[in-house]
């Protein structure tokens, strides 16, 4: 459906014409049918992608190509849903009218484009608003007809630009929802965020940009498969002489509102069970603590140094 190869973007800027390499050869794929997931901070380089993957904006070297097709293909834009990470609609039109405008700049005929309106704003929960002026909405509601906007087309390849963005966790839950309902269409999906938390239930396969660069790509449970390093246990009525045996391990250990709270990695996991069996020590809970993205952010931004140095 969709691959980008070795992707570059620089942007000139300023009286000196200085040179901003802001994407350094990024390379992924999308498949048709899947919810692929671009996660990366803030300026790492999503939005960018995005852009040059929509063609809004020239790239400086590289190949993207869409359905087979490269990517400054017209007639692609047909088949193409947009949502803006921030979108700036025209302010004093209406949800309503901007849903109209939107579906007669892709030249849909006025009876087919009422329907998909009123469609879209009853699945986006946004017919209450239909008559209300853009600039009267919270950004949850833009984002909501920003969706439906980026639907108007009936696409079968959707872009959506950190979807869940300025909603509450009802609102992210009901995007995610349309979302996995858009997925069951058919369609495929290329999302982007910077939380992880919001990509975990929904894509097949994730990109986790860096700095303009693919650090990873793979399946979800491959990324987790390396963030998911440190256990927490709660344990009861552990003896304080046994307490040791847990310590000598490299286990570590405190108190937690009455309860006894002992922390390890991957590696230690069986021996912490075989001691468990041994002394016959009581197990609350065992809760797999995800390093979380920011972590594995940091190891990149370490690795990159030192390769700089
Ligand atoms: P993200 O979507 O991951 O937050 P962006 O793609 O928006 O990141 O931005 C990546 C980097 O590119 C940032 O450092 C940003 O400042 C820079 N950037 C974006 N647009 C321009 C531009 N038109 N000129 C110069 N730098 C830009």
């Amino acid at each position: 459906m969709l691959t980008v190869d070795n992707l570059v973007k620089d942007f000139i800027s300023g009286f000196k014409r200085k040179k901003t390499t802001v994407l350094r050869g990024v390379t992924f794929s999308v498949s048709t049918g899947d919810i692929f997931g671009f996660i990366g901070p803030n300026g790492s380089g999503k939005t960018t992608t995005f852009k040059c993957v929509l063609g809004f904006i020239p790239i400086t070297s590289g190949k993207i190509q869409i359905f087979n097709r490269p990517n400054d293909d017209v007639e692609l834009k047909k088949k193409i849903g947009y949502l803006p990470e921030n979108p700036y609609f025209y302010d004093y039109l209406t949800g309503e009218e901007l849903l109209r405008y939107m579906g007669q700049l892709h030249g849909i005929d006025s009876k087919t484009l009422s329907i998909r309106i009123d469609d879209l704003l009853e699945k986006v929960k946004m017919s209450h608003a239909r008559g209300v002026q853009l600039r009267k909405y919270s950004k949850g509601m833009l984002q909501r007809v920003g969706l439906a906007q980026a639907l108007i087309n009936d696409p079968e390849f959707l872009i959506l630009d950190e979807p869940m963005s300025g909603l509450d966790p009802i609102g992210q839950r009901e995007i995610r929802e349309l979302i996995l309902e858009l997925k069951s269409k058919g369609k495929t999906i290329l999302l982007s965020s910077h939380i992880l938390t919001d990509v975990e239930s929904l894509c097949d396969r994730v990109g986790v940009i860096f700095n303009g660069r693919i650090v990873k790509v793979g399946e979800l449970k491959e990324l987790f498969s390396e963030i998911h390093t440190d256990y927490e246990m709660v344990i009861r009525n552990i003896d304080q002489s046994r307490l040791s045996d847990f310590t000598n391990l490299g286990v570590s250990f405190e108190k937690r509102a009455g309860f006894q709270v002992i922390r390890f990695d991957e590696d230690l996991k069986s021996k912490v069970v075989d001691l468990l069996h041994k002394y016959q020590i009581e197990m609350i809970s065992l809760t797999p603590l995800r390093k979380s993205l920011e972590g594995l952010f940091e190891e990149q931004t370490k690795k990159e140094a030192i390769l700089e140095t």
